[in-house]
């Protein structure tokens, strides 16, 4: 597992490097956004760290750039923009996951162990998570030992969740994906499919996160 650090904080960025090589990462690390493009080119990384705050380019800019040029990559941003509109603008633009500075590196690893799993599953076509079994080969989805019946937006919505397990997925990512059928939404169609959605996996499948969207937990 090779993991990009891109952190201008130069206390910081070993501290994390350390912790990382001890955690038997393959770890490099740069501290502007134009080296990290360049790296992430040359070597295309499994994981980047991102601090948002970069002498030399907007974060935001070199995440899409990021993003676009590898998309596979997973990308943990590092924010100190603690500010909610950040996060979605940054869950929006690309990124995995965030997380909030000051952080401890336990709650870092973690993080990086659910980008790890996802990087591995990324392929498969069923995707499991606790009693539900979703097969993106046959579009059918089983809870326990009954096939549910979806509606395809549901199935759509629930695909998304799933494959971003342990992610929050924003509500524009999620209204995005409804949209993309080029039908009229309804402004409130999301609650409505989730809502539904919960009525046929139990009300604890799907969590919502307040103000920012809706996520499926590692169980
Ligand atoms: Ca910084």
């Amino acid at each position: 597992m090779q993991i990009l650090v891109v952190e201008d904080d130069q206390a910081l960025a070993e501290g994390l490097c350390t912790a990382l090589r001890r955690q038997n990462y393959a770890v490099n690390s740069v501290s502007s956004g134009r080296d990290a493009l360049h790296v992430i080119r040359a070597e295309t990384p499994d994981i980047a760290i991102l601090d948002l705050g970069l002498p030399d380019m907007d974060g935001i800019d070199v995440l899409k750039q990021a993003r676009s040029q590898h998309p596979a990559l997973q990308i943990l941003v590092l924010t100190a923009r603690s500010h909610i509109e950040q996060k979605i603008i940054g869950l929006d633009s690309g990124a995995d996951d965030y997380l909030a500075k000051p952080f401890e590196i336990p709650e870092l690893l973690a993080r990086l162990r659910v980008l790890e799993r996802r990087l591995g599953t990324a392929k498969a076509t069923q995707i499991i998570v606790g009693e539900v079994k979703l097969d993106t080969s046959n579009n059918s989805v089983v809870l326990g030992d009954n096939e549910l019946e979806l509606s395809r937006r549901e199935f759509m919505l629930l695909r998304s969740l799933m494959e971003n397990v342990g992610r929050v997925q924003t509500r524009n990512t999620l209204e995005t994906r409804l949209y993309s059928w080029g039908e009229e939404v309804a402004s409130n169609a999301l609650e409505v499919h989730i809502h539904n959605l919960r009525k046929k996996l139990g009300s604890d499948f799907i969590k919502t996160v307040r103000g920012v969207g809706y996520r499926v937990n590692q169980q």
